[in-house]
Formats: C-alpha cells, sequence, structure tokens
C-alpha cells in the first residue's frame, strides 16, 4: 500500500508529497513539529500534544495554522489513509514560502502545514524493552531553547548517529557542569540505589516530553519517591536502573551507559512498571 501525506490542504501519495523550496523550514529550519503515538487505532495524548505544538508556535511567533479540531481531523484522516493502527503521526508546521530573507515574511504569508503518519510494530519495541538498549554520553552543543520542539536538529542528528557509530542506540547529552539534560530523542531517568525516581527539571536543557509527563503522573503513589533534578553521568552509572520516555518507544530500559553496565546489566523492575502501567494513564482520543 502507497503512504499518503497530508501537504498544506491535499493529502497526497508520498511520491508526490512536496513542499517548496523557498518553504522556510527547508531553507532556515524556521518550523516546529510533534509526533504523536498512535495505538490501537487511537492518538495517545493528543491534546497534549497539540497544546505543546501551540506553545511551541507562539515561542517561535508563528501563526497557528488551524484548530486544534481541524488538526486533530487531518491527523485521523492521514491515519485512516495509511491504515495505521499502532504507529506514530508527524505533524508539522512552519512559517511558509516566502523569497529568502532571515527576517519573518510579510504578514498573511500562511504557514506550511505537513502530516504523516506510518505504522510501527509493537511488538518489536517491546522485544527491545526485554533487554533495554544501550547508551552513550556526548557533549551538549544546543541551543538554550530546547524547551521548543523546533525541526532545528542538527546536534540532535549528530549525536544520534555517534551513538549507533559506538554500538548504541541513544544518546544521552551532558552539560558543561557533567549533568545528564536528555537524549537526543528522549528524556532521560535513573532510579538511584536508595530507590528515588529520578528526571531533570524541566525548567532547564530539555524538552517537557509528553511521555515525561505522564510517567510522572505514573510514578504518583506515596511508596515512590520522585525528584525532578539533574544528575551526573556517574551518578546514572551508579543507578541501579536507568530508562529513557519519548512518544516513538514510551518508557524504554537503559542497561548500559558508555559501556558500562546498569544494575545487573538487565531493565529493572521499576522502568518495566512504568512501561506496563504507562498506557493507562495516557489519554486516549476518540
Ligand atoms: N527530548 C527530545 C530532544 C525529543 O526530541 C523528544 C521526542 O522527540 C523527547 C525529549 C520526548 O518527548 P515526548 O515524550 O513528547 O515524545
Amino acid at each position: 500500500m502507497s503512504r499518503v501525506a497530508y501537504v498544506n490542504g491535499r493529502y497526497l501519495p508520498h511520491a508526490e508529497a512536496r513542499v517548496h523550496v523557498e518553504d522556510r523550514g527547508y531553507q532556515f529550519a524556521d518550523g516546529v513539529y510533534e509526533v504523536c503515538e498512535v495505538r490501537e487505532g487511537h492518538l495517545v495524548d493528543e491534546r497534549r500534544h497539540i497544546e505543546r505544538l501551540a506553545r511551541s508556535l507562539k515561542e517561535l511567533r508563528i501563526d497557528a495554522p488551524m484548530t486544534p479540531a481541524a488538526l486533530g481531523v487531518v491527523m485521523r484522516e492521514t491515519m485512516r489513509r495509511n491504515r495505521v493502527r499502532d504507529g506514530l503521526v508527524y505533524l508539522q508546521v512552519t512559517r511558509g514560502v516566502a523569497r529568502r530573507d532571515h527576517g519573518f515574511p510579510p504578514p498573511g504569508t500562511k504557514p506550511s502545514v505537513v502530516v504523516t503518519a506510518r505504522s510501527t510494530d509493537r511488538r518489536k519495541a517491546d522485544r527491545l524493552a526485554e533487554t533495554g538498549i544501550m547508551v552513550v554520553t556526548v557533549a551538549e552543543n544546543r541551543w538554550p531553547r530546547v524547551d521548543i520542539k523546533s525541526v532545528a536538529l542538527l546536534p540532535n542528528v549528530l549525536a544520534r548517529q555517534e551513538a549507533l557509530d559506538r554500538g548504541a542506540k541513544e544518546a544521552w547529552f551532558v552539560d558543561a557542569d557533567g549533568l545528564v539534560t536528555e537524549g537526543a530523542s528522549a528524556n532521560a531517568w535513573i532510579v538511584t540505589q536508595d530507590g528515588a525516581i529520578v528526571t531533570r527539571s524541566a525548567n532547564s536543557g530539555i524538552l517537557k516530553g509528553i511521555t515525561r509527563t505522564v510517567t510522572l503522573e505514573v510514578t504518583k503513589s506515596p511508596a515512590k519517591r520522585v525528584e525532578e533534578r539533574a544528575f551526573s553521568v556517574a551518578e546514572a552509572i551508579a543507578a541501579r536502573e536507568a530508562f529513557q520516555t519519548s512518544a516513538t518507544l514510551t518508557v524504554m530500559p537503559v542497561v548500559e551507559i558508555d559501556g558500562k553496565k546498569i544494575g545487573d546489566g538487565r531493565p529493572g523492575p521499576v522502568a518495566r512498571a512504568l512501561r506496563a502501567r504507562f498506557h493507562e494513564t495516557a489519554e486516549i482520543a476518540s
């Protein structure tokens, strides 16, 4: 079955799905995006993703291209046309098409909207979670506004490739103080030897992941201690468990960092339990 993409009001076969050469997303990475999980035919945490998209657009002073309800319709139609039951929806909005010039284009320039959807193999992700993933650390080199989900992802691309080159699955950025910020496309977590669940505060250095927000809700129980604070690479390596969160792989255990085993080198009970319970707490849209 050939895939179909939504591009500025039209549903087109991928082979014909194009944006203009002077689209500012293409020329300046002047745009934002969201990736939303689809599970059993339903969007997961649609409301939060659309709210974060609106925030990213506002921070960059890009006009909202359509209402949240209209975006929802386009996302569902793109899922339907691609017959996605389990998978991902990708949504991108750029500042639109205009003659190349760094300053903003004339008022009234329409933002460009692209939506794609693809199926993923849930069993494959679950199998990966059974073994856990390896992570390498790389020096943080991104701009300070990583709270905006911008399509300018070159440092993330290079970090991920470095991870792959070193035989790992993900790279975690480490700031000048030796503290982990986040992964190339995931938020980083540890469980300390005394049982505290730790993830960096969303005040600085990270994208406030939707999966992170939901996972924090899942951890809410009197028996659990949760700390939103930065942790060092040494603390992560000495931790009982490590894991990361993202819409693409939800809660994914991390069993090795820079070649050093975390705990006994196998996914830990906290990460496993959070992964198992994640979708009970996530909002499943109709
Ligand atoms: N941090 C970065 C840099 C990301 O790119 C992503 C997801 O793509 C995340 C964190 C996780 O965010 P979410 O849980 O909303 O997918």
